[in-house]
């Protein structure tokens, strides 16, 4: 009669599940990086806040995730700006990222900044979410394009994609540091 013995069986679990996310952790071996968006206190009352992630590309970056807490139905502004500082309600992050030296326009349009997004657009439960594979920057630490470290910004307007040098659209109303992760 064979007698499996329980410690034994659990251990060899255990192993098991432990070489399964090695593996994974491995087979993914891109560079990543995280913003946990929170609300300012540029407009009253604010409860925006967003869970973006970043994941490096062969060549760009996936930019993928969700806002939430935005007035239903509205178009937002969204970019990533050149300080990672959110303080005084977000201004601390300066200007778009622009490595390049480019003009605002719309993400996607040639010789705009690194920075752009496409703007945001909250469903009718105030939920925008989004997945864009950006070409204009990454996650490599010393480029010029590197967007870890710097601000990423959520707008109270939508963008106009026209006015200079920020798209008129108006108060930043949630901010996150790009952090690796
Ligand atoms: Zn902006």
């Amino acid at each position: 009669m064979i007698r499996m013995n329980p410690l034994a069986t659990a251990a060899a679990v255990i192993a098991a599940a432990a070489a399964l996310s090695a593996c994974s952790g491995m087979g993914t071996g891109r560079a990543a990086a995280r913003a946990d968006l929170r609300p300012t206190a540029a407009v009253q009352p604010n409860t925006t806040t967003g869970t973006v992630r970043f994941t490096a590309l062969d060549h760009g970056v996936r930019v993928a995730g969700e806002v939430r807490g935005l007035p239903p139905g509205t178009e937002h502004g969204f970019h990533i700006h050149e300080k990672g500082d959110c303080g005084d309600n977000g201004n601390a992050s300066g200007g778009h990222f622009n490595p390049a030296g480019g003009t605002h326009g719309k993400f996607g349009s040639a010789g705009t900044h690194a920075g752009e997004l496409p703007s945001l657009v909250a469903d009718a439960s105030g939920v925008a979410r989004f997945r864009v594979d950006v070409h204009a920057i990454s996650l490599n630490e010393g480029a010029a394009n590197n967007v870890v470290g710097r601000a990423l910004v959520v707008h109270r307007d939508r963008d106009d994609f026209t006015t200079q040098p920020a798209g008129n659209s108006g108060p930043r109303i949630a901010c996150a540091v790009i952090v690796p992760g």
